[in-house]
């Protein structure tokens, strides 16, 4: 079922009514309007999956549309991943992929129009004359000295800023609308200004750069958008953006605004993200802390895991924060119905099982997921040295410790019980560097034919089998919920997690992940949902925990926090 048949959020309340009235004779184009001057994050995927969604709901098209009117020299490498992302989300814009800039003349003739039409005028104020003329929300604005220009000397001069006659801030192109206006952007915006700035499609054919508001309203209409979906901070653009297409005479589409995604414990704003990326608070835009698309996908999340959560959060007209925990919890419910169950220790400690021959080993068979048993088994082997969790095992056990103490016996899971007969300390630090078990024959498989009962299972690895690798544990990349939470003089940087990368070197995992292959998703039983990191090699193994199970972490953390 798709959403519009499970619930039905006011856009698609909209864009249905309009579909049932005709209004744009049943047609819905809608688009994605990404500025490439950033990765896309979590944010831009509910845009995504919202635009794209409604084009699909519909059976109507979504384009891709770059809205590429601010010059940079970095801007093809942001083109790249952005369609790299989108496609990865699970959309395709088939062979609508725009560029604003392709649009270049024709906004120019439409700058023409206005002028001819009395509606726009060349302004000789500086930008910060231009800031101070504006007024504010108390004061209304005052009028430009060059408002009333001619129509023949703005057509000459609007000419002579496109032949590069000025310099980069000398003039501007300005709507004539309403210096009074209660709506600041009314207060004639600027429509054009001088750049001259090599742009990463144009070159330098173009000295003078169309504003946001004036390319991207015109840029829907020439592709005749219907239904222009964006966030909140547009609404009161809205009133210009009809302006233009109204004045202009041109295809009207239909803005609709829409509340954007916050989640707790991370900055979702291309300014913040590319500052953190910048001043080397993580590593690239794909770090796996980040709410980066890119940084979710090294991480391990699945497209399908965020389309579900952008399911989840629904869409509404007023701002919220979600909890990331949703997030979280989202994934885990996907991954958990088709995650390959596998062993591995991560933080080990060793068990010598003496009366277990040397130089023997079997396998144990081990079932590949409880929740979808087509998914089979697999053999695991087992042998004399095997490690576990150093956290399964307590000198001194508190009450409710179930796991292995002086003494006791435990299941290594689907293989034996042990019981533990002698701890080995280092001599110097006095650490517990090894322990001396036995095993009982007769339990092969975890289950004992005597109906004897233990209460504590481990996971564990087998020595001489198992597969050392690096396994980066992650948590939140802000340790407040919400970053902005400082104090007077603070920085949102100030909130950073310090422990939000953990690097666990000589982790001990189960032979067959030895040739798994990078973006491989596994539950390591008991740790988490892991996936192998981009740079991971054979020689050098590289797991990235995507999230833990929290239910488990929590008991393990419990336990921890008894015995200390
Ligand atoms: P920022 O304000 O952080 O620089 P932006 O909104 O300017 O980001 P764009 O590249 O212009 O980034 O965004 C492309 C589209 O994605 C826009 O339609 C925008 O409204 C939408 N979008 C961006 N951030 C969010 C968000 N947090 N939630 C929902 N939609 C978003
Ligand atoms: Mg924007």
């Amino acid at each position: 079922m798709t959403q519009a048949e499970t619930s039905v959020d006011f856009v698609r309340g909209i864009v249905a009514d309009d579909s049932r009235s005709g209004k744009f004779d049943g047609r819905v184009v809608t688009r994605f309007p990404p500025e490439p001057n950033g990765y896309l994050h979590i944010g831009h995927a509910k845009s995504v999956c919202l635009n794209f969604g409604l084009a699909a709901d519909f059976g109507g098209v979504c384009h891709l549309r770059f809205d590429d009117t601010n010059p940079s020299k970095e801007e093809v490498e942001y083109v790249r991943s952005i369609q790299e992302d989108v496609r990865w989300l699970g959309f395709d814009w088939g062979p609508n992929l725009f560029y604003a800039s392709d649009y270049f003349g024709q906004l120019y003739e439409y700058a023409i129009r206005l002028i001819e039409k009395g509606k726009a005028y060349v302004c000789d104020l500086t930008p910060e004359e231009v800031r101070e003329y504006r007024g504010n929300l108390t004061e209304p604005g005052k009028e430009s000295p060059y408002r009333n220009r001619s129509v023949e000397e703005n057509l000459d001069l609007l000419r002579r800023m496109r032949a590069g006659d000025f310099e980069s801030g000398e003039r501007t192109l300005r709507a004539k609308i309403d210096m009074a206006s209660p709506n600041l952007n009314l207060r004639d915006p600027v429509l054009y200004r001088i750049l001259k700035e090599t742009h990463h499609r144009t070159g330098d054919v173009w000295p003078i750069y169309p504003m946001y508001d004036f390319a991207h309203g015109q840029s829907d209409s020439i592709e005749n958008v219907t239904h222009s979906v964006c966030t909140l901070e547009f609404e009161d653009h809205r009133p210009l953006y009809d302006w233009l297409q109204d004045e202009l005479d041109i295809y009207h589409s239909q803005q609709i605004e829409f509340a954007r995604l916050n989640i707790t414990h991370t900055v979702l704003s291309k300014r913040r993200l590319i500052q953190l990326v910048d001043e080397e608070y993580v590593n690239g835009w794909d770090d796996p802390r980040l709410p980066t698309i890119s940084g979710l996908r090294r991480r391990g999340y699945t497209p399908e895991a965020l389309r579900d959560f952008c399911d989840r959060i629904g869409v509404a007209k007023r701002d919220n924060t979600v909890d990331i925990a949703l997030l979280e919890y989202t994934l885990r419910d996907h991954l958990n119905k088709r995650s390959l169950r596998v062993m591995g220790v991560l933080d080990p400690l060793k068990v010598v099982i003496t009366n277990y021959p040397e130089g023997k080993s079997e396998d144990v068979v081990s079932v590949n997921n409880p929740e979808d048993m087509s998914m089979g088994e697999r053999k695991i082997k087992f042998s004399r040295t095997v490690y576990i969790e150093k956290d399964d095992f307590r000198e001194v056990p508190l009450p409710k410790f179930y796991r292995l103490s002086p003494g006791r016996e435990v299941r290594l899971k689907d293989a034996f019980y042990i019981t533990c007969n002698e701890v080995i300390k280092d001599e110097a630090t006095g650490e517990i560097i090894e322990l001396r078990c036995t095993y009982d024959p007769e339990t092969y498989g975890g289950t004992s034919a005597d109906g004897r009962k233990v209460r504590g299972t481990s996971h564990w690895v087998s020595a001489a089998h198992a597969v050392d690798a690096e396994v980066r544990i992650y948590d939140h990349l802000f340790s407040t919920e919400d970053p902005d939470d400082v104090p007077d003089g603070g920085v949102f940087t100030d909130n950073l997690n310090p422990e939000s990368l953990v690097v666990m070197k000589g982790c001990k995992l189960e032979q067959g992940l030895r040739k798994a292959k990078p973006g491989e998703r596994f539950q390591f039983l008991r740790m988490g949902y892991f996936v192998v990191d981009s740079d991971s090699t054979p020689e050098a193994p590289v797991f990235n925990r995507t999230v833990a199970l929290r239910d488990t972490w929590a008991r393990m953390d419990q336990a921890r926090k008894q015995s200390r």
